[in-house]
């Protein structure tokens, strides 16, 4: 559960895979799994049907992955969180910056992940949830310290505020880093709110015209959350850490390869952010001096939240549908790539 080898200098991001269920249409209409999970962190990748069959995909390349760990479809939103975003929550509480990535095509699960439902509420509202008790004990706050909540969505380059819907937002550079210029700073009191709010915000993210029904399958959504607390002596209210939850924009057209050409599909459709910020883990991961952080709204955001020693933690989901076999093996790769 505890990240391992965390070598310190170097940057080593946490890779955790999630398998959604097979949804009922997708029964329905016949559809077979694609995917198995063994051991809690290997991944095969199978086209056959069979189940046995995925043993013998453990030779061949390019089939079998292995993880810090992965989720089968009956993993629960309270698993999911203890092992992958609890010990950032601690981090925060100690003055640590973290960040929590959900990465995917559409419908592979990240906002349920992410939000999650009432019934079953996902890593923001668990996490926020866990900052308040280990705090209080309570579940509300004394007056030292306070949670401050900014949700706030990139789409096609152009930063809102999902808080509090408008005019697209000015990035500008303070002391403190980069900062989204008049961004609602929520000051949560309670965690029983939280969840409606974050519904609220989800509701606020740009929808694609052409794809109506197919919900803001182009927009990251950043919910960051700060933990404060009160100087009395200087009277200053100071920032302890901040812990960023981020639903990325669907991979599946930013990252789309020609599987013949191998080529990457490149063009208008392409998401920037989305591949910035693959520039900006792969050039940590290798340990490399400079971070192309200024090269997209979203990684300009999250530079003061991405690197160091284990605070970066990235959840690849993944549908066992095997007419997504192409993006699930997408996904897997991409998620490879960043261990
Ligand atoms: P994405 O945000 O990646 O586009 P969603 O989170 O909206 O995908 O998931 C697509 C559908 O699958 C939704 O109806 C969601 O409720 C369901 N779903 C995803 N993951 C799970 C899960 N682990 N358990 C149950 N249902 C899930
Ligand atoms: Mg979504």
């Amino acid at each position: 559960k505890n990240p391992e080898n965390c070598e310190s200098g170097g940057s080593r991001i946490l890779v955790f895979v999630r398998l959604r269920p097979m949804a009922k249409k997708e029964k329905e209409a016949g559809s077979r799994s694609c995917v198995k999970i063994v051991n809690r962190k290997d991944v095969y990748l199978t086209e056959f049907a069979s189940e046995t069959d995925y043993l013998r995909l453990k030779r061949l390349r390019g089939r079998h992955f292995c993880f810090d760990a992965a989720f089968s479809d009956s993993t629960t939103q309270q698993e999911v969180y203890a092992t992958t975003t609890a010990e950032l929550v601690e981090g925060v509480l100690q003055g640590r910056n973290g960040s929590v990535f959900c990465y995917g095509a559409t419908g592979a699960g990240k906002t349920y992940t992410m939000l999650g439902t009432v019934e079953n509420p996902g890593v923001m509202v668990l996490a926020i949830k866990d900052l308040f008790f280990q705090k209080s004990g309570k579940g509300s706050y004394d007056g030292n310290h306070l949670v401050h909540l900014s949700y706030l969505e990139v789409y096609n380059e152009t930063v809102r505020d999902l808080l509090s819907p408008g005019r697209p937002l000015v990035l500008r550079e303070d002391k403190q880093g980069i900062v989204a210029a008049g961004l609602t700073q929520y000051r949560a009191y309670s965690t029983d709110e939280v969840m409606s709010l974050l519904q609220q915000g989800n509701q606020n993210r740009t929808t694609e015209p052409t794809r109506a029904n197919e919900t803001s399958s182009r927009s990251h959504a950043i919910l960051q959350v700060t933990e404060l607390q009160f100087v009395f002596r200087e009277k200053l209210l100071t920032e302890v850490g901040k812990l960023s939850l981020i639903d990325l924009a669907g991979s599946e057209r930013a990252l789309a390869t020609d599987q013949r050409s191998q080529r990457s599909i490149e063009g208008a459709n392409i998401n920037r952010s989305l591949l910035a910020l693959s520039s900006c883990i792969n050039a940590l991961v290798e340990g490399k001096k400079h971070i192309p952080y200024r090269n997209s709204k979203l990684t300009q955001l999250l530079k003061d939240s991405l690197g160091g020693p284990c605070n970066t933690v990235m959840i690849a989901n993944i549908s066992p549908c095997n007419l997504s076999f192409g993006e699930t093996q997408n996904t897997l790769h991409w998620a490879d790539r960043a261990k």
